[in-house]
């Protein structure tokens, strides 16, 4: 496939692919309402709903953002070899991520950024690769931008018995332990004069979304405040994975007035087709169209 790349200002932008899944509705949203949303569904398959048997697809990619100050990763996929046998799908996986970055022109060295937006097993995973026995930061010359609520978390008693708090001892810990991290507050924070970290809590206790701004454009790297498009019909459904589903709902209201106010360029972390969505006011609904 062609690589596409998007413009904000001064940064270029690109998508870099992990992995592609294919979920059944009712098990990403409880709230799934076959009749409440089939008005929607044709213009959504096949890219983002499978034909006929209806499955929401779901992708794990990465953001690549080539800016004046060097490369930034926003978030890092699941990551290679990781020991995730509560979730199949994670579970050691071999795929050609590193390669796909190097098509983008980027090697490991050349990171300069990697910024996180919530402490979750598909968003931290290429932090570290398997050096021998030990996970080290893949990324040798980046800073990592960690949220500090989701550190203190996955450190406390409570955090470190979860099912998924492997993660944070192969993907996070050997991050603090290199000297790497920059810890984000709960409040936000500034990177590079470009970024700033949002708090858009409710997907978990730490998340937050990122604002790209350059030149008098301006970029939403959105987290998980969404999981698939249909959301933007229903931003009443949270996803099952969601830690509280009335903040979930408040953070992604607010994501979309925030994009709509701003004329901000939607960039996902799970949607599939390009994962990058321009969003319009019809009336009292929020339409979207892929870019
Ligand atoms: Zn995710």
């Amino acid at each position: 496939m062609e690589r596409v790349w998007y413009d904000i200002g001064d940064v270029k932008i690109t998508r870099i692919d992990e992995l592609l899944l294919t979920i059944d509705p009712k098990a990403l949203f409880r709230s799934w309402d076959r009749a409440s949303v089939a008005h929607c569904l044709p213009a959504m398959t096949p890219h983002l709903i499978t034909e006929g048997t209806e499955q929401l697809l779901s992708s794990v990619h990465v953001w690549l953002a080539k800016t004046p100050h060097g490369a930034v990763l926003i978030d890092a996929g699941i990551g290679n070899g990781k020991q995730r046998p509560t979730f199949p799908p994670f579970h050691m996986l071999q795929t050609k991520f590193l390669e796909h970055l190097a098509a983008a022109g980027v090697e490991p060295a050349d990171v300069r950024h990697v910024l996180i937006t919530h402490v979750h097993t598909d968003h931290v995973g290429w932090n570290t690769i398997l050096v021998g026995d030990t996970w080290q930061p893949t990324f040798p010359n980046a800073k990592y931008y960690i949220p500090k609520a989701g550190c203190d978390f996955f450190s406390s008693p409570e955090g470190s018995a979860r099912p998924n708090a492997d993660m944070f001892r192969d993907s996070v810990v050997p991050v603090l332990n290199s000297g790497q991290a920059q810890l984000v507050p709960s409040d936000g924070q500034d990177v590079l004069g470009m970024f700033q970290y949002h708090p858009t809590v409710g997907h978990s206790i730490d998340h937050m979304s990122i604002l790209l701004r350059s030149k008098g454009s301006t970029g939403f790297f959105a987290g998980d405040v969404m999981h698939h498009p249909i959301q933007f019909h229903k931003p009443e459904w949270s996803s099952v994975y969601c830690a509280s589903h009335q903040e979930a709902e408040a953070s992604r209201r607010w994501a979309m007035d925030y994009c709509l106010e701003n004329n901000a360029t939607f960039f996902s972390s799970h949607f599939t087709s390009s994962s990058v969505c321009r969003l319009k006011r019809l009336d009292d609904a929020v339409s979207f169209e892929f870019v």
